[in-house]
């Protein structure tokens, strides 16, 4: 990248790499983060689609590391359909001190921010545009008193539209994680999610495979309801390292639906936390 640079290709006069990839590089979109907060890595939770478990991966990716140390943050950016605070039980309503909005905090002490805690009624839908809901991420970085965070989880809109853009773009994350189920591996929509991360120059750290299989509880063998996939291949052809392979759980779903994921122990997405860790 030229000296002159701007970080802004708009601007900026200088005939840099960056302009003729056609790249934009993206520290020219990046929002100042809240000034009395300081968070060392942003990492994405993204899916291709709804409704694959990406909510529940964030909670449990959340919950292990929080175990393991380091203090933890989850930004639910999925302004439409949250629902963090709901699996870790937290609902008391944000309020707000001189510093900015105070985060909720879960009973490990996850500090979690949700359009659910700023609602009157958390069953009341979010029916707004695109624009404004990207808004609505740029302040929960900017306006929120995060303090100090280890690793911030964001719990990503669904899909690769407008507001995740706005949420790569606004928000320095160190990586992404993808979750996807076994039909959308059948598909292309993980692969739109995977380059949609190249596109943007953040590392893709890992691919979680949720609903994978389904142990039988009479006789204990693993039953993969929607064939083997090809997780791995996947993986490879891309270069993620962590791959991991959830079950179709019910023990999991009660948990969230008790408002009680945190007390959730699993080892099954230690590879996917290792490559957070080293991110
Ligand atoms: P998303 O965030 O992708 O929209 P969620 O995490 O909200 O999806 O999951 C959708 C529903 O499926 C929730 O009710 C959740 O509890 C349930 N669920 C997710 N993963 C599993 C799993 N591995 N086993 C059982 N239920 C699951």
């Amino acid at each position: 990248m030229s000296e002159e640079c701007t970080h802004d290709c708009s601007t900026c006069a200088a005939n840099c790499s960056s302009r003729e990839s056609g790249k934009q590089p993206r520290e020219s979109f990046l929002e100042p983060g809240n000034p009395h907060s300081n968070v060392k890595k942003v990492i994405a939770v993204v899916s291709g689609k709804g409704g694959v478990g990406k909510s529940m991966v964030t909670g449990l990716l959340a919950s292990a590391m929080r175990k393991k140390g380091p203090s933890v943050a989850i930004m639910d950016a999925d302004i439409t359909g949250p629902s963090i605070p709901k699996s870790f039980g937290v609902h008391e309503r944000a309020m707000g001190v001189e510093e900015g909005i105070v985060p909720g905090l879960s009973r490990t002490g996850i500090e979690i921010m949700s359009m659910n805690l700023l609602l009157d009624d958390p069953t009341d839908p979010v029916v707004w545009r695109g624009p404004i809901i990207g808004g609505v991420v740029q302040q929960f970085w900017k306006e929120v008193y995060w303090g100090d965070v280890d690793y911030m989880f964001v719990d990503m809109p669904p899909g690769t539209g407008d507001v995740p853009l706005t949420v790569f773009q606004s928000l320095p994350v160190s990586g992404i994680v993808i979750v996807t189920s076994p039909q959308e591996l059948v598909g292309q929509i993980v692969e739109k999610a995977v380059k949609m991360a190249e596109l943007m120059d953040i590392p893709v750290l890992g691919i979680v495979e949720n609903m994978s299989y389904f142990v039988c509880p009479d006789c204990g063998k693993k039953h993969f309801i929607y064939g083997q996939s090809r997780l791995e291949d996947l993986a490879e052809a891309h270069g993620i390292k962590a791959a991991s392979r959830l079950p179709i759980d019910p023990a999991l779903t009660k948990a969230a639906d008790a408002g009680d994921i945190e007390a959730v122990e699993t080892n099954m997405l230690d590879g996917i936390l290792a490559a957070i860790e080293n991110a």
